[in-house]
């Protein structure tokens, strides 16, 4: 290893180390890892971290060759998700957090065999209007609720929001927190599902989702720097 290279995962370890201070129980940290090679992966794994976020499959095919070594990182797929991709993310990658329409959630219950596991879902709902971001209005949602329930094969654990950019802290408190409440409504409704899960909080605002009682945060750029 090079001396860069050392020093860049001696800082990884090290801001790992930090994140975790902040963690209460039950709360985990998906490391994002788009745009960043192999090595910083393998830097976040030597210190621990098992939980790994990419936003393009091609991305995860190409690491997860180059990481064979290290069987037991759990996949999280974060970014939009393609239909022509749906096979390949089931082959590829344990949870999938941005499931945002009635109509991929159809084609993954579709692709479900029972060669392949089905995945765990999170469902992308957006609490501020934001036209570039994919993903259900809450109120949407609703609607879509029961064709959703009807889909068998599908392992829905919970949600998963993005605070839009721009937002002041107080608005970005709010929307976590009105995504706590309609997760909370969604439980009482949800027949099939727990829906334990709410994903939320990155590398700017985590802190804000901890507080609105978020279970999984997905930080990039906390961990392995700038991209
Ligand atoms: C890139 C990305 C993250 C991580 O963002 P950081 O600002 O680097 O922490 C989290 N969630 C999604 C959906 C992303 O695309």
């Amino acid at each position: 290893m090079s001396e860069i290279e050392l020093t860049n995962s001696a800082r990884i370890a090290q801001r790992i180390a930090e994140l975790r201070s902040e963690l209460p129980q039950g709360v985990r940290a998906i490391a994002v890892s788009k745009y960043k090679p192999v090595s910083a992966i393998r830097a976040a794994y030597a210190a621990g971290v098992r939980d790994i976020g990419e936003s393009r499959i091609q991305e995860v095919i190409e690491k997860r060759q180059l990481l064979a070594d290290l069987p037991d990182i759990t996949w999280h797929f974060i970014g939009h998700l393609q239909s022509n991709k749906v096979n390949a993310a089931l082959a590829n990658v344990d949870w999938i957090h941005s499931v945002d329409s009635l109509k991929l959630a159809q084609r993954i219950d579709r692709a479900i065999t029972s060669d392949v596991p089905s995945p765990k879902l999170c469902l992308q709902v957006k609490f501020a209007p934001d036209p570039d971001k994919f993903g259900w209005e809450a109120d949407e949602l609703l609607r879509d609720w029961d064709d959703l329930e009807a889909l068998e094969r599908l392992d829905v654990r919970g949600l998963m929001t993005i605070a839009p950019l721009g937002l002041t802290e107080g608005e970005t408190r709010a929307l976590f927190e009105r995504a706590q409440q309609f997760l909370q409504g969604l439980r009482v409704k949800a027949k099939r599902w727990a829906l334990e899960e709410l994903s939320m909080g990155m590398s700017n605002d985590y802190r804000l989702a901890i507080a609105a009682g978020t279970t999984a945060i997905r930080v990039g750029r906390t961990i392995f720097g700038e991209r």
